[in-house]
């Protein structure tokens, strides 16, 4: 079976985000430094790094919780400045931070909560609110669970109620920030093949900080490599030659004497 994820088609043309030479620092501390991304439409994008090696922190850039030291965001081609356009751009994170699990709301009121991005917080619903609330319930299997208090769900199916508020606000991308940690092993293969499915269905783009590269090698199309920079972006397929190279050198003969020490990347 190909690694990646084939079947989705990548917009070239159009870039949902791009950091330019982005640094950050807290206080003295430099995290990120001269980040350079840009992530095509379609595209569904494995973040993998480190711990501490600054991984939530660009996602934090990205989202407009923090603001780079220096370089350029762009979200849409705007400006991250001047964007307002938030719900076009749906965010979950790790379950671990998503909420207090004795909030007493049923998952179909959470999912609401996705539409006011869109409408404000004091506006009143509409009938067009509550069928994108169902449409992104039945998108992750929860519509049977809607009254139910989340409070009261695994870990995985709390997960997707948390995707689901995010499609309700009909994103063009969804950036998800370990979002299996804390859910239970086997429900988190189920919680992917739905991101793969997103992707390619309604061509989400999808940007997965993970540290779980096995699985991300049957998800994603890209994957790029953070260690304060990004020291690496391409394909997952020539990601997983790459380091299937260098843990069996032996399966891929020297080059031919008298060629070597020429032309390596
Ligand atoms: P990752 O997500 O890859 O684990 P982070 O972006 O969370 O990395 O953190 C990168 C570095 O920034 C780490 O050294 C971390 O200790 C530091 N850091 C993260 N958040 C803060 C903060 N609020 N104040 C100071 N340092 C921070």
């Amino acid at each position: 079976m190909p690694l990646g994820n084939p079947q989705a088609t990548v917009d070239h043309a159009q870039n949902i985000i791009e950091l330019e030479r982005v640094s950050f620092s807290y206080g003295a501390q430099t995290v990120l430094e001269n980040v350079d991304l840009a992530v095509h439409r379609g595209d569904y994008l494995g973040i993998v790094g480190g711990n501490g090696a600054g991984k939530t922190t660009l996602i934090k850039i990205v989202l407009g919780l923090l603001k780079p030291t220096s370089g350029a965001v762009r979200l849409f081609g705007h400006d991250i400045a001047s964007f307002k356009d938030w719900s076009r751009i749906g965010y979950v994170p790790q379950k671990a931070t998503n909420f207090d699990a004795n909030f007493p709301a049923t998952v179909l009121e959470a999912v609401l909560m996705g539409r006011y991005g869109r409408r404000g917080l004091f506006r009143f619903l509409t009938r067009e609110d509550k069928d994108l609330a169902r449409l992104a319930l039945e998108q992750v299997g929860l519509w049977p669970q809607r009254g139910r208090l989340i409070g009261d769900l695994s870990g995985g199916q709390q997960q997707r109620v948390f995707i689901a508020r995010a499609l309700a606000g009909g994103p063009d991308a969804l950036i998800l920030d370990e979002p299996t940690v804390g859910v239970e092993s086997g429900v988190a293969g189920e919680f992917y093949a739905l991101l793969k499915r997103l992707n390619e269905e309604l061509r989400l783009t999808v940007v997965l900080v993970t540290h779980d590269i096995d699985r991300m090698a049957h998800q994603a199309m890209h994957v790029a490599c953070v260690d304060k920079t990004i020291f690496y972006h391409r394909s997952v397929d020539e990601y997983f030659r790459k380091t299937h190279a260098e843990a069996h050198p032996h399966d891929h003969p020297a080059p031919v004497s008298g060629s070597a020490g020429g032309g390596g990347r």
